[in-house]
């Protein structure tokens, strides 16, 4: 760190050893890279400061929203983290609009949103993430199949580029900023606000878990249901059965009384064995997750290292890659709490250019979300050591990552997973910030 001193800012500057260690760790608990100081801006102004501070020494800067990056992605070793939850709640609802700041969680949002009848169109499986943390890497959920990611469902952004300049962007603005945000890792600016698209808000989920003992069939109806748009949610696990694993679809009907769902159309034609279903209101469901987090904190394993691994499948792969990792994959290596998420989506869907996805009309979220051992190392280890491998075998098959995993890649292998977009992303990054200081943990760029 430099021993100058940042300039005078209305936000906070900690230097104590809570602050320093809480900031170099982050929900994968596997890297711990402390930084030299933590600033909680108060303003944009002061995020602005800072990065010009920065980018004029030299010195690295990581933005961090809630931290639920697995890998160090929000961390900066010797460097300076910005919390971007300190950014005062600015949370305004115009027409089919919410204007937010970059730090607000998805739920925050919601709680925005809903009392106006109206909902972000995607969300993700888990609220507690901050707009802009799902926004750097794509935000998807079971809506993506019709509405593409979270980046898809953005109108504006307010940005600090790596240089300290305060920009808005958007399709019509300064659009190439625009989509080297979107889905960009961070790399060439710091979000400081957010307009997103709403939609109508429905005010009740029928939730259907069907089961499959059969991976074939399990696909094929997923494929049916994707194609034909006949839930507004599609996800599916691979979840523990008497003998190995088996398969499960989760599908979701939302509505608002007097409309209720037909059971009989949405489960036509499709071949599950058993199945439940249940119904909740529309935000019980999206905040399903918080009694699981709950249960999770209170028995200890959601602090345990998490080498969470998240890939796309093109279609006429999915089968062989899934059956070859239940043949060969035993407990130990996802976990007692670990989990494999399972479902499709459509590329026609998908417009944010630097969100990657196979070839193909559908490819599939494979997603080993592993818990690795609080005090066994080596093991945890291992466990990246089989991201990696899958990783390449997915990749030489055709599949993408998507980018917020557990794995050491190189610049080589972002190169090859951004493609033909990978040089406009290396000419925003040199352009917006130059030097490679910004968001460093993503490692984009460090050979
Ligand atoms: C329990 C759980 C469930 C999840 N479920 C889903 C899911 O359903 N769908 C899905 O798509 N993802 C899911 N994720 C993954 C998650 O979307 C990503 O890890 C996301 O990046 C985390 O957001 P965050 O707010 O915690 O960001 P952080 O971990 O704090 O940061 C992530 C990256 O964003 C950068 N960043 C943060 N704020 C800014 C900013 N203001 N401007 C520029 N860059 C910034 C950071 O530097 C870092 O590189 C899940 C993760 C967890 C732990």
């Amino acid at each position: 760190m430099t021993d100058e001193i940042l300039p005078a800012i209305a936000g906070e500057i900690l230097t104590g050893e809570a602050a320093l260690s809480a900031a170099g760790r982050d929900w994968g608990n596997l890297i711990h890279a402390r930084p030299g100081l933590v600033v909680r801006p108060a303003s944009v102004t002061d995020v602005a400061v800072v990065l010009k501070f920065a980018a004029a020494r030299g010195l690295r800067v990581a933005a961090r929203g809630a931290g639920h990056s697995p890998y160090g992605q929000s961390q900066a070793e010797g460097g300076i983290v910005l919390d971007m939850t300190s950014l005062p709640p600015h949370r305004v609802v115009t027409g089919d609009l919410v204007s937010v700041d970059a730090g607000a969680r998805w739920r925050e949002v919601l709680e925005t949103t809903l009392p106006h009848g109206l909902t972000p169109p995607v969300l993700t499986d888990y609220l507690e993430l901050t707009v802009a943390g799902t926004l750097v890497v794509g935000g998807i959920g079971g809506a993506t199949q019709h509405h593409g990611t979270q980046t898809d469902c953005v109108v504006e952004l307010e940005v600090v580029t790596g240089t300290g300049e305060v920009l808005t962007c958007s399709r019509e603005i300064n659009r190439e900023l625009f989509d080297a945000v979107l889905g960009g890792l961070g790399q060439c600016g710091v979000i400081t606000r957010a307009a997103l698209r709403l939609i109508p808000a429905p005010t009740t989920a029928r939730r259907w878990k069907l089961y499959y003992d059969s991976l074939p069939a399990f696909l094929a109806d997923q494929r049916t249901a994707v194609r034909d748009g006949r839930f507004d949610y599609l996800e599916g696990q691979l979840v523990p059965g008497d003998d190995g694993r088996r398969y499960m679809l989760e599908a979701v009907s939302f509505s608002t009384p007097p409309d209720e769902p037909d059971e009989d159309a949405l489960l036509d034609s499709l071949a599950f064995g058993e199945s439940e279903n249940e119904e909740t209101t529309y935000f019980g469901f999206l905040n399903r997750m918080a009694d699981g987090e709950a249960a999770l904190r209170a028995e200890g394993s959601w602090f345990h290292p998490h080498p969470w691994l998240d890939l796309f499948l093109p279609d006429d792969a999915v089968e062989e890659v899934v059956a070859e990792f239940l043949a060969t994959t035993d407990e130990s290596e996802l976990g007692a709490t670990g989990l494999v998420l399972l479902y499709p989506v459509r590329k026609d869907r998908l417009t944010t250019s630097l969100f990657s996805v196979p070839e193909g009309e559908i490819s599939w979220l494979f997603s080993p979300l592993r818990t690795g051992s609080p005090d066994d190392p080596l093991h945890n280890a291992r466990l990246i050591e089989l991201n990696v491998d899958l990783y390449r075998k997915v990749r030489d098959l055709g599949g993408k990552a998507y980018p917020t995993n557990a794995l050491p890649m190189s610049t080589e292998d972002w190169r090859e997973h951004f493609g033909p977009v990978w040089p406009k992303l290396a000419e925003a990054k040199a352009r917006y910030a130059p030097g490679n200081l910004l968001n460093p943990g993503q490692r984009l760029m460090d050979g």
